[in-house]
């Protein structure tokens, strides 16, 4: 019932070249490819010609981050309906590491989800625990309590046509993914967390698995009944891994 989304985050990755080989590089990998929603989120700057190149293709655009201000004297801020205006659907929102390098709240995160779905577009809310609250058995609470940043403001119908990315901040980068098993526990208690409010829309929700997600490890991860997808950063920098990724799906 649910479309998986396989996503690549770009992070603060590339140039001008880098991006057309590797668009280039996707859509020839990709093209007879279906069954999974696919989208990649480069830097801001690259934005526009990435749309541009991923024109008539099946790959879908996103974007890593966004203001909570629509105009005005914000400088270096970029708007939702900016990031609508370019042609971005996906925008990931709360990664761990705008949480930990720009000190980015619960608060403000809902903030943002707010204002993307207002645009008309579909938020990524990127929660997990890190090493330090899964050593001590928090993990649950760390979620239920990002979760609940954007429950309690906007209620649980909120989350319709949304994706959730479950992302423990010790599995990013580290080449130590969680286990498919560990994985699904924790994206059924999402799920669960959200249907205690309304499990019509708990049903519908994308909930990815993000962190050190490579060709090796995708498909066991995806054989989860809670795992629709990936969020995918380091891998998703090489067409060959992407795509594997993307098959596996
Ligand atoms: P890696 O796939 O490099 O671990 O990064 C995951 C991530 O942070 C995606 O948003």
């Amino acid at each position: 019932m649910r479309h998986p989304l396989v996503m690549g985050n770009w992070k603060l990755n590339g140039n001008k070249n880098m991006v057309n080989e590797l668009i280039t590089g996707l859509r020839n990998e990709l093209s007879s490819v279906d069954g999974c929603d696919v989208a990649i989120a480069p830097p801001f700057i690259y934005l526009d010609q990435a749309k541009h190149q991923l024109s008539g293709g099946r790959i879908v655009l996103g974007a890593q981050n966004v203001d909570i201000n629509l105009s005005g004297a914000f400088t270096g801020e970029t708007s939702a309906n900016m990031l609508k205006d370019i042609g971005a659907k996906f925008i990931i929102i709360g990664h761990s590491e705008r949480r930990t390098y720009h000190k980015e709240s619960d608060e403000l995160i809902a903030e943002k989800f707010a204002v993307v779905k207002e645009a008309g577009l579909v938020p990524v809310l990127c929660i997990g625990e890190t090493e330090a609250e899964n050593e001590a058995g928090q993990t649950e609470a760390v979620c239920a309590k990002q979760l609940d940043a954007v429950l309690k403001t906007m209620g649980a119908k909120v989350f319709e046509n949304t994706v959730i990315a479950y992302e423990p901040v010790w599995a990013i980068g580290t080449g130590k993914s969680a286990t498919p098993a560990q994985a699904q526990a924790v994206h059924k208690f999402i799920r669960d967390h959200i249907a205690k409010h309304d499990a019509e829309t708990a049903a519908k929700v994308i909930i990815q698995y993000g962190g050190s997600v490579n060709a090796d490890n995708a498909a066991e991860l995806f054989s989860q009944p809670d795992i629709d997808g990936a969020l995918v950063g380091g891998a998703s920098l090489k067409a060959d891994a992407f795509a594997v990724i993307v098959k596996a799906a």
